[in-house]
């Protein structure tokens, strides 16, 4: 626990983990999307996405990472059980029963809009209140911001191969 660590967020530090371990609970969702999601792709540009999924994964695990680390800053407990992602999480996880790349795709950039609203919501709640937390959600929302990018360019790239 850090005690002056706490005593310098002024703002409700229990509303303030509530939100954090939603957007962990997201983390690890967008997670698994990405690594299964890379793992059944099928369609033109497999192999160059596959990896870029699997580097989207790599990254969404850091943001959990990083968001846990926070919480622990503040005295709270990160997510303990994976049963509790879906309740805390805000944003939906969408198996890819169909692994066409098109499909694949659509459904990550559902999830990277979600997260973009997660993110852009903690900004404003932590704006000028706790800079730390500032600080983290703005450089996870610029990943999610490049993320969301780089998957509407192979969308496009895949509507001209046809
Ligand atoms: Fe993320
Ligand atoms: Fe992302």
């Amino acid at each position: 626990m850090s005690k002056k660590g706490i005593e310098i967020v002024n703002l409700d530090t229990e509303e303030l983990i509530r939100k954090l371990n939603q957007a962990l609970s997201e983390e690890w969702l967008a997670y698994y999307q990405y690594w299964i999601g890379a793992k059944v792709l099928e369609g033109p540009m497999r192999g160059e996405v596959e990896k870029e999924l699997e580097v989207h994964a790599n990254q969404e695990l850091n943001h959990a990472t990083m968001v846990a680390g926070r919480i622990i800053q503040l005295d709270g407990t990160p997510v303990l059980n994976p049963e509790n992602w879906f309740k805390l999480a805000h944003c939906a996880y969408e198996a890819p029963e169909d692994s066409y790349i098109k499909n694949v795709l659509t459904q990550n950039l559902n999830g990277e809009r979600c997260a973009l609203e997660t993110y852009n919501n903690l900004l404003k709640f932590t704006n000028g209140k706790d800079f730390a937390t500032y600080d983290m959600a703005l450089f996870i929302l610029k990943e999610e911001l490049e993320h969301e990018q780089e998957i509407e360019d192979w969308l496009t790239d895949l509507e001209r191969k046809k």
